[in-house]
């Protein structure tokens, strides 16, 4: 890339950083001028809704700013990932466990293959993964659908599939939702929060780990997105090396 491109490319981006930091930053001051000014002239239940608003949207800075984070640490090469040849059967189980717990409001269902082979990973960022994909799979579908995971495996590789049974993505939209800030305009985005960085972040992570995420439609409705990682022992030995 020339030098006249990356000055571009950044401007651009200190704009949509700027832009997505202001709007949740003007919602808070407005919020908290409008109680600051009512004095006693709000009942208990505005005053409740409007922190609520403050609240929500502080959380929202934070998550981006946590997310802006990982984009730089992510585009920091010095990053050190620690690799190790697992089944991640055991890692999705534990994965499982815990957001079981925390989103009640759909079933999770398990399809794993028991004759799985190893892949090389950092469990830790194969974790950040997973949740961030079954977030987004309990984000874009109704409550009470279902969400599978599945594991695969064919002569080279290991997939791992999120299925769910929501809104789905059109073909045209496949590629630019893991694009940094990408968020489609549909209904349930509008009505759910996100950065648009959780995708971007995924699909930089699964790279950095020799694997490959696409995404494909759940029949008869929704989306499934598959990670692809080579087999362990088809990892070449300097690769291995280099991971080890
Ligand atoms: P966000 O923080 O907006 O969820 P992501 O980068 O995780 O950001 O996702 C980018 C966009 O891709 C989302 O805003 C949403 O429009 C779309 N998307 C992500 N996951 C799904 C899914 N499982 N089903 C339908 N749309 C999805």
């Amino acid at each position: 890339m020339s030098e006249e491109n990356i000055e571009k490319k950044y401007s651009e981006f200190i704009s949509t950083v700027s832009h997505e930091l202001r709007t949740p930053l003007t919602s808070i001051m407005g919020f908290a001028d409008t109680l600051l000014a009512a004095d006693d002239k709000l009942s208990e239940e505005q005053k409740k809704k409007f922190l609520g608003i403050i609240k929500e949207q502080s959380k929202r800075l934070i998550n981006m700013v946590e997310n802006l984070l990982v984009v730089s640490k992510l585009q920091n090469s010095d990053e050190k990932l620690v690799f190790k040849s697992v089944c991640v059967n055991e890692t999705i189980k534990k994965i499982l466990n815990l957001v079981k717990i925390q989103f009640k409001s759909h079933y999770f269902i398990l399809d794993l293959n028991y004759n799985l082979p190893e892949i090389l990973i950092d469990t830790d960022k194969f974790q950040q993964i997973m949740l961030n994909l079954i977030e987004n799979a309990v984000k874009y579908s109704p409550q009470e659908t279902n969400i599978m995971i599945k594991t695969e495996f064919d002569d080279k590789n290991v997939f791992v599939k999120i299925f769910d049974e929501g809104i789905g993505i059109s073909d045209e939209n496949k590629q630019k939702i893991f694009e940094k800030f990408s968020r489609l305009d549909t209904p349930l985005t509008r009505k759910t929060q996100g950065s648009g960085l959780g995708l971007y972040i995924v699909k930089q992570t699964v790279e950095k780990m020799d694997g490959n995420i696409t995404v494909c439609d759940n029949k008869p409705k929704g989306s499934c997105f598959v990670l692809t990682f080579k087999q362990a022992q088809y990892q070449s030995q300097s690769e291995k090396k280099l991971r080890g």
